[in-house]
């Protein structure tokens, strides 16, 4: 079991959070309007696929499940890196069992750029470190990658998908993802619960989804939280 983006993201703001994901999942409560923006940008990221043409889609689920299988996804985009497709989507890369998937590799003379699209009109602080995670992953499986984009959800309907480059502040925290991924590997494999007091991190970047288990309130009590 390693470390995911998401694990990383969530383990980043809060330890506890990427704890009680790996042992006790069920206790999340996940706000419809939240899972009603999770809903909406996968959309948009479903449509960008397509921005630079045609495409090959490397996602493969467990057999009977909509689980992704990582390792099958990981073999076959780099089957397809050897091959030299041009547009890839949905690549995946395993480290260690480190693991991302990233939206869409392009080719380019000398490599690959990569684009992470996300449903906002600009780029946050965390869209970067999302970014950054991947890079580490990818680097550390062989792939020279040269430019990094977010991709915005821009103004004009017709042409929503607006690239905007964040090489430099992507690479520039491999350091520091390398100093934090080993620790929180380390963490979501404790066999007891982490011992995390609430604080600005429950609602910081985001909402927490066990606001409720860890401030004592029953399920019927959670509040509504700003920024969902
Ligand atoms: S509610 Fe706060 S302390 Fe509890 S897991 Fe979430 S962020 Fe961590």
């Amino acid at each position: 079991m390693g470390i995911t983006k998401t694990d990383f993201m969530r383990g980043m703001q809060c330890r506890k959070m990427l704890w009680l994901d790996k042992h006790k999942p069920g206790l999340r409560v996940i706000p419809p309007e939240t899972q009603a923006r999770l809903d909406a940008g996968n959309d948009f990221g479903d449509r960008a696929m397509g921005m630079f043409g045609p495409y090959e889609e490397m996602t493969v689920y467990r057999p009977g499940t909509r689980i992704p299988d990582k390792k099958k996804m990981a073999e076959k985009t780099a089957l397809h890196l050897a091959a030299g497709t041009p547009v890839i989507c949905e690549a995946a890369f395993l480290n260690y069992n480190n693991y991302c998937a990233v939206d869409i590799l392009r080719k380019t003379e000398s490599g690959y750029d990569f684009y992470e699209v996300k449903n906002a009109p600009e780029v946050h602080e965390q869209f970067i470190r999302d970014a950054a995670f991947q890079h580490y992953i990818i680097s550390r499986c062989g792939l020279k990658i040269g430019h990094i984009f977010i991709v915005t959800h821009g103004p004009d309907e017709e042409h929503p998908f607006v690239p905007v480059e964040i090489t430099e502040a992507a690479k520039g925290a491999y350091g520091w993802i390398n100093e934090n991924i080993w620790d929180l590997n380390r963490i979501q494999k404790e066999p007891n619960e982490i011992g995390t007091e609430p604080g600005d991190q429950c609602t910081h970047p985001y909402a927490c989804w066990y606001y409720g288990y860890c401030h004592g309130e029953a399920p019927g009590e959670q509040i509504r939280m700003e920024g969902l």
